[in-house]
């Protein structure tokens, strides 16, 4: 299924043809603030500006990272004192890895102008988290990008800078694929290395952390075999890993609003998903097909007819003949689950394989399963 997911995140990459910038190394990340500089690095402004997202360094994992020029503002601004100051200095670190870009110049400055500079934009912040304004206290606890006050681009979104962030990762990657090259457990081949890192969140897992929730995870050694370290267990290659994290992001939020009349006849918009429907609070269901082609089981759950549905479900564990529509190929649906701590395993039992998510009781003394889902 791992498989299907990063197919899916490929296609979905081949379809943006317009952007320039689909690469392993960027993402598009939100951004809620822009912190306007001059050209010498003095603070000018922070203007609040509606979520959009911009493309940006991708990092897989927020924990013990930080983005290039955008950021939290512990991050970027070291808000919250004393407790933030780690990460501000994991930001400084990662500004000083690409301090010889000409288009840092002024942020370096701004941050060696310690009155005009930091200090500044850092009061001016606190003042404006004083707000009981919720809207604008989330725009706040987004992240934030610098700007040049003559400028119309943030400074992260420069070509030079991209271009950079993507000369880093390249760098890295051949480093990694000359000290060790393995073979893909997804797409068979040895073009980008297999780490013992973090694949990326997946995010709207139903109630899961709002951070994301890894999906593959080796977190503790139980899980570990041959002597690997973590993820390198599960032999998915970098680009294979960031596919199928974009695949599954997707289908868990690919969708679009649409009118509709409630019983008092008012109109609103509701957002309405395409690719996933949810079964609780816990359990979510997405579909898709190789072909992307609209897919009727969405249908299905929203009118059930409680045979069909289970007829379907049953289909999944049975694998019978009678019940092939649900079960041929190019048409996937796993159950997702809460992941809390973390485990995905695959059985190697009777046709169709079955792979299920779990977690591990709280003793670590079994794994418990959450929800399945099928590889056709
Ligand atoms: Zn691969």
């Amino acid at each position: 299924m791992i498989k299907e997911l990063s197919e899916l995140g490929k296609s979905l990459r081949a379809g943006k043809t317009d952007n320039p910038w689909v690469h392993d190394a960027l993402k598009d990340e939100p951004i809620s603030m822009e912190l306007v500089i001059t050209s010498t690095g003095e603070f000018n402004g922070l203007q609040l500006i509606e979520d959009l997202l911009t493309p940006s360094e991708a990092i897989t994992a927020k924990k013990g990272k930080a983005r290039l020029l955008l950021d939290k503002p512990e991050e970027v601004l070291c808000f919250g004192g004393d407790a933030s100051r780690k990460k501000h200095q994991l930001f400084l670190d990662k500004l000083a890895i690409y301090k010889s870009l000409g288009e840092l110049i002024p942020v370096i400055a701004f941050y060696e102008n310690n009155v005009t500079g930091i200090d500044r934009a850092l009061a001016e912040f606190v003042e404006l988290y004083a707000t009981d304004d919720k809207k604008v206290r989330k725009r706040l606890a987004g992240n934030i990008g610098f700007r040049i006050h003559s400028e119309s681009s943030r400074i992260h979104e420069k070509q030079n800078v991209l271009q950079a962030v993507i000369d880093e990762y390249e760098t890295t990657q051949r480093d990694q694929l000359a000290a060790s090259s393995k073979k893909c457990s997804i797409c068979g081949k040895t073009d980008f290395p297999v780490e013992d890192i973090p694949h990326g969140p997946i995010k709207r897992v139903p109630d899961g952390q709002t951070a994301g929730c890894a999906l593959v995870s080796y977190n503790a050694t139980a899980f570990e075999s041959y002597e690997l370290k973590g993820n390198n267990n599960s032999s998915i290659c970098t680009n294979c890993a960031k596919t199928y994290v974009e695949g599954l992001n997707w289908l868990l939020s690919s969708g679009n609003e649409k009118l509709v009349t409630d019983k008092k006849g008012k109109t609103k918009p509701l957002f309405r998903y395409t690719n996933r429907r949810n079964f609780g609070s816990d359990t979510a269901m997405v579909f898709w097909t190789r072909n992307n082609q609209a897919l009727d089981e969405i249908d299905l759950l929203d009118a059930p007819s409680a045979g069909e549905v289970a007829t379907m479900l049953e289909s999944l564990v049975s694998g019978k003949e009678k019940d092939a529509y649900y079960l041929v190929p190019e048409r996937f649906t796993p159950v997702l689950c809460p992941v809390r701590r973390r485990v995905l395993r695959f059985g190697t039992g009777s046709k169709p394989a079955w792979g299920s998510f779990g977690y591990q009781s709280s003793n670590g003394s079994k794994t418990l399963p959450l929800g399945c889902m099928i590889r056709i």
